[in-house]
C-alpha cells in the first residue's frame, strides 16, 4: 500500500527498505544512499532533493495560515506581530516537514519516471 509506505518512510519501489537511517529526532535527514532491500538509488543525481523543497513550501502553507488565523482571532496583536509569531511557532515543525517532503518527492519522481 503506497500511502502506508509513504507514512512509514519506506522505499518507493519495494515498499520494504527504509529511506532514512534513524528517527527524525536522532538523524534528521540522514538517508541511506540506496534502498537496503532492493538497492534502488535514492538520490538520482546531484541536487536531486532540491525538488523536495517545493513540497516543503507547499506543505508549509496550510499550517502557517492556520496559525496566523488562530493567533489573529485569539490575540489582540498587530498583524505583523501575528505573522512573525506564526512563523516562529511553525519552526519546530520544519524538520518533520522537510523530511516528509523528501519522501513525497521520491514517490512522485518515481511515479512519473520509474526507470532505474
Ligand atoms: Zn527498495
Amino acid at each position: 500500500m503506497q500511502l502506508a509506505a509513504i507514512a512509514r518512510e519506506l522505499c518507493p519501489r519495494c515498499h520494504k527498505g527504509k529511506i532514512f537511517r534513524g528517527p527524525l529526532w536522532r538523524s534528521y535527514l540522514a538517508m541511506y544512499e540506496r534502498c537496503p532491500e532492493c538497492n534502488l538509488k535514492y538520490e538520482r543525481e546531484q541536487g536531486y532533493f532540491l525538488g523536495a523543497m517545493y513540497f516543503s513550501y507547499l506543505l508549509s502553507i496550510p499550517p502557517v495560515l492556520l496559525l496566523v488565523l488562530l493567533l489573529w482571532w485569539l490575540t489582540a496583536w498587530r498583524f505583523d506581530v501575528v505573522l512573525v509569531a506564526a512563523f516562529v511557532a511553525y519552526l519546530p515543525l520544519v524538520p518533520a516537514v522537510t523530511r516528509f517532503a523528501r519522501v513525497l518527492w521520491l514517490y512522485l519522481d518515481r511515479h512519473f519516471d520509474p526507470d532505474q
